[in-house]
């Protein structure tokens, strides 16, 4: 058993905060999971922790993630940590994009300043139909017909998003008999129909939502299963239009299978092209790490850490990210 905000759970005798010997001046560049969890450890154990956010609220992309129906929790890990912070005295500069300058005063600095999207580089990806999954999410309009590129978490969550009708009753949806007469409690589902038709498309030929989360990850291709949302395997992207998104896919076996001729070598599978009609095409293609201030720190003579998706930028992975952040207080003196 774990758990994602508290990574003390089932680990209370080997991950212990326990009170510093030498309190230090630490800044802490990024407010999301992990210089949120960081800048509370830290602090908890008697440093003396400044912890700079360029936007105005505390959160990272938990501000994102807590948009997505079923992700409404995570805005209660920004509060839970915002109360923290405040009671362990921490100081807290929001709206302010750090610079190197600023971290002069520091003892320490660790840098969790998390993850930039990434652009696909598909020609067209940068036109009026095309947005950001960010800008989605924060309230940009998006068209009846919707093109997801990329089938990760994100992407998961973005389909949701885009699909998903706020008025739903979770009960009918699901099929749950709240009253208990019905067998087993169970009645048919009654999906509302979904707000968008919304097609994802992915590179590889892997079933799509393979890797989401073991324990998660069924729910999350059931929604998209009840909102008729289409995948699309084996994209090969051409250009993005104000029509939509031209891509080629593997052309469909011909009955009875392929014949292969020229004694067993492989030949290139035969392609078609096709252009999925879309009013708005939404980039989920992936993040990169955000390590500007870490490499202009790379000389420092202080302690620099990165931690989180500064350090690693692999999508869905807040666990991880407070993890590092809170065994790294822990370690210091
Ligand atoms: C829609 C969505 C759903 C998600 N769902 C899940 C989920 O279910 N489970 C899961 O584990 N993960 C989920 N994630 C991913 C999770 O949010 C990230 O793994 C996590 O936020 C990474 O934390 P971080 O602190 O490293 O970086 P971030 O959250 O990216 O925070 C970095 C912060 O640093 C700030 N910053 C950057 N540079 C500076 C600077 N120079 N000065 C000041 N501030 C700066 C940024 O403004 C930002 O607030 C989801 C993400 C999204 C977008």
């Amino acid at each position: 058993m774990s758990c994602l905000v508290n990574p003390q759970a089932m680990r209370e005798t080997d991950l212990i905060l326990g009170p510093t010997r030498t309190a230090e001046k630490i800044a802490v560049v990024g407010a999301g999971p992990a210089g949120l969890a960081f800048a509370e450890a830290a602090a908890e154990r008697g440093h003396r922790v400044t912890l700079f956010e360029e936007q105005p609220e505390l959160g990272g992309q938990f501000q994102l993630a807590r948009r997505i129906p079923g992700k409404e929790d995570y805005a209660h890990t920004i509060r839970y940590f915002t109360t923290r912070l405040k009671d362990l005295g921490v100081t807290v500069r929001t709206g302010h994009r750090a610079t190197a300058q600023d971290l002069a005063f520091a003892d320490r600095v660790v840098i969790a300043t998390g993850v930039h999207p990434r652009q696909p580089g598909i020609p067209g990806d940068t036109g009026p139909t095309v947005l950001g999954y960010k800008e989605v999410l924060e309230g940009a309009p998006v068209g009846q017909r919707v093109a997801v590129i990329g089938a990760g978490g994100i992407g998961y969550d973005v389909a949701h998003f885009l699909t998903h009708n706020p008025s739903a009753d979770f009960y009918a949806e699901w099929g749950i008999d709240r009253s208990l007469e019905a067998r087993g409690g169970l009645l048919a589902p009654a999906p509302e129909p979904p707000l968008r038709q919304v097609t994802v498309l992915q590179r590889s030929t892997t079933k799509p939502g393979s890797r989401l989360g073991p324990t998660t990850g069924w729910i999350h291709r059931l929604e998209l299963r009840m909102a008729n949302v289409e995948f699309i395997t084996g994209v090969e992207y051409q250009e993005i239009t104000d029509r939509g998104i031209r891509v080629s896919v593997p052309a469909p076996e011909p009955a009875g299978g392929h014949t292969q001729e020229g004694g067993g070598v492989a030949l290139e599978s035969p392609r078609t092209e096709t252009l999925v009609e879309v009013d708005t095409v939404v980039l989920c293609a992936g993040q990169e790490s955000r390590n500007e201030l870490a490499l202009e720190l790379a000389g420092d003579s202080r302690p620099v850490h990165v931690i989180g998706g500064a350090d690693v930028a692999a999508e869905l992975d807040a666990k991880r990210a407070i993890k590092q952040a809170v065994e790294l207080a822990a370690a210091l003196p």
